[in-house]
């Protein structure tokens, strides 16, 4: 890292700076100190806007964010109650669409969270009541359930006729524009502000974090309680990715205190 550039810390949330309980206490004292030093911390999500403007007013942080897996950027104008936002991927109408579309072409209906009922919702993602309505305001991208394994490379080569991209989760994937994704939003982000140069902390734990980590200049996987995910082990090996040392929100803390000291 460049000492006279600034530092950006991007984040992944879910999994990275939150367990899987939605807990983010451990790493409280770290986010204070970040706002003491003017370190931005830039949240890289596949969440939903409303989901992390939520979260923002809870952790306190004004910081841009980056929304459904880099389908979008929104941040606030100084002093001004007023948001600015710059769009990078197809909307949802037009995505639900092509899920339907796919479904036919690789005959297995595949289903989209926002056609779920709440409790369905509830069963598969641990979310209640409010949090629901916030997680399912999709407007860059359909998260659908992860289908079998049998059918993700035909999906993938679907999708390429279609002009969008299958990031693949355990539980739930998603559909977004082509070329959207949470690295090129870093890049579009730099530009947006100005700060080309900036040295960007990026910390992830999941396959849809490794276009966010491959644009960093010290790219963090955050493990589980079982250890990191298995497509960062051999990365971890070559040295392309630091590893954090405790799982989840601890870990994220440890690491991130370590590299702004
Ligand atoms: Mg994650």
């Amino acid at each position: 890292m460049n000492n006279k550039n600034p530092i950006w810390v991007v984040t992944d949330i879910d999994g990275t700076l939150m367990d899987h309980n939605y807990d983010l206490s451990p790493a409280l004292e770290t986010i204070s100190f970040l706002k003491k030093k003017k370190i931005p911390l830039i949240p890289c999500t596949s969440k939903t806007a409303a989901e992390v403007r939520h979260l923002r007013n809870q952790i306190s942080i004004n910081d841009p964010f980056i929304v459904e897996n880099g389908g979008a950027i929104y941040g606030d104008k100084t002093n001004i109650e007023e948001e600015w936002k710059i769009i990078l991927g197809k909307s949802f109408n037009d995505l639900r669409l092509k899920l339907d579309v796919i479904s036919k072409d690789i005959d297995y209906p595949l289903t989209a969270l926002n056609d779920l009922n709440h409790k369905q919702i509830e069963e598969l993602t641990g979310l209640k009541g409010d949090s629901i309505l916030k997680a399912i305001a999709r407007e860059w991208s359909v998260p659908f359930l992860t289908p079998p394994e049998s059918c993700v490379e035909k999906i993938n080569q679907i999708a390429k006729k279609y002009d969008v991209n299958v990031y693949q989760g355990n539980r739930m994937s998603h559909l977004l524009g082509n070329g959207s994704h949470k690295g090129n939003a870093v890049n579009e982000l730099k530009a947006f502000l100005n700060q080309p140069n900036a040295n960007v902390i990026a910390l992830g734990d999941s396959p849809n974090d490794i276009p966010l980590l491959k644009v960093a200049d010290i790219a963090v996987v955050v493990p589980g309680v079982s250890g990191p995910n298995p497509c960062f082990l051999e990365g971890i090996k070559k040295g392309d990715y630091l590893l954090a040392p405790y799982p989840h929100a601890e870990g994220w803390a440890s690491i991130v205190n370590s590299l702004i000291k």
